[in-house]
């Protein structure tokens, strides 16, 4: 029972996860030792069906699903989605497939662009091809990132993407997941292989790391450690933090709704708040006296780097089939990650 390992004084995040509603399915989830994948592995689980996690532990963490160890109905395996026949075995033991399995992280991303499009590109076409054989359906999970620089928020999905030049890094995280949804929607209008797309909205969570660069918990981190909380540019950027708790829960049910196949969907929280808000409410939740200080892109990323001034998704579209609606704001986000950064950061002295 997941139950079990979860010590925090809060629900936990997969609480709530629709429950199966014929048989169970057994589930693959790519990339799910990873901080969204596990979390999902979480509330499969706890909603009564069979996970397979399959993850080369490039950003995932095997301590995501430590816990799931002995769990019935879970296993795993360590490997890559490239690695053609353990997918095609993985996905031979499966009803669905849930493809989180990426490269992430801007920062990773413009260290490493060519790790980024052959992980990202490849990957989901293995993926499909193998899928495809059996007829799975599978969920691709997309980004926000693909609206790239436009100033039409909130974002819906049938709006036009506004990508920078190519020789500008950050963007081929993002074409490479459209890539990944021009495929998965070629797949089902020309081989009727059922597949949904979602666009995850800056989801944030226990479990996250700061490695990638993620900003939540690198200022959660920092305030704790009472270094400068770094905001990059000046800080007016915008974005919309997701749970992943209301995250999970809306893949699961997606993934069960008939109607959602062949669809892209944002998964998001309509909540706005500017980057520079964001460090004050970190520093002050945490009661940090950490300084707040501005670094310039150029030497944030690298020279040239071009932000989204904005990223707020429009939910309309999910809320028809699913009824979704986020559980949890900024503030109680906040509150759990630092509650939980803080627990961990007491474990380890
Ligand atoms: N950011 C920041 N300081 C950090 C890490 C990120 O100011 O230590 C900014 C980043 O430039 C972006 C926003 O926070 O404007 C969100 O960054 P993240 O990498 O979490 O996600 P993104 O939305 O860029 O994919």
């Amino acid at each position: 029972n997941p139950c079990v390992c979860y010590n925090s004084p809060f629900p936990p995040p997969w609480q709530g996860a629709p429950r199966t509603t014929s048989s169970p399915m057994r589930a693959l989830i790519t990339g799910g030792a990873g901080f969204v994948g596990s979390h999902l592995a979480d509330a499969l689980l706890a909603a009564g069906h069979d996970v397979l996690v399959l993850d080369d532990l490039s950003t995932g963490a095997i301590e995501n699903i430590a816990h799931l160890r002995g769990t019935r109905g879970f296993s795993y395996r360590i490997g890559s989605v490239t690695d053609e026949p353990l997918l095609a075995e993985m996905i031979d033991d499966a009803d669905v497939v849930y493809h989180l399995a990426a490269a992430v992280g801007v920062k990773k991303i413009v260290e490493e662009p060519v790790n980024t499009i052959e992980c990202n590109v490849h990957g989901t076409e293995v993926v499909l091809r193998h899928a495809n054989k059996k007829k799975r359906p599978v969920l691709i999970a997309s980004t926000s990132e693909v609206y790239g620089k436009s100033a039409d928020v909130p974002f819906r999905e049938d709006a036009d993407l506004v990508l920078g030049a190519s020789t500008r890094h950050r963007w081929a995280y993002a074409c490479s997941k459209l890539i990944d949804e021009f495929l998965a929607l070629a797949y089902w209008k020309e081989r009727k292989l059922p597949v949904v797309i979602v666009r995850l909205f800056n989801t944030v969570g226990p479990r996250q790391t700061g490695r990638y660069g993620m900003v939540i918990p690198n200022f959660v981190r920092q305030a704790l450690e009472g270094a400068p909380i770094t905001v990059f540019g000046d800080g007016t950027q915008s974005r919309s933090f997701t749970y992943v708790g209301d995250v999970v829960r809306a893949l699961v049910a997606l993934v069960q709704h008939p109607g959602a196949v062949g669809e892209v969907y944002n998964v998001g929280n309509g909540q706005e708040v500017t980057i520079r808000a964001l460090a004050e409410q970190v520093k002050a939740m945490t009661g940090s006296s950490s300084p707040i200080v501005t670094i310039p892109y150029d030497q944030a990323y690298e020279a040239g780097f071009e932000d989204m001034p904005r990223r707020v998704p429009d939910l309309a579209k999910i809320r028809a089939p699913i009824g979704y609606q986020p559980t949890v704001d900024l503030e109680g986000i906040l509150t759990r990650v630092i509650a939980s950064m803080s627990t961990a950061r007491a474990g380890a002295r």
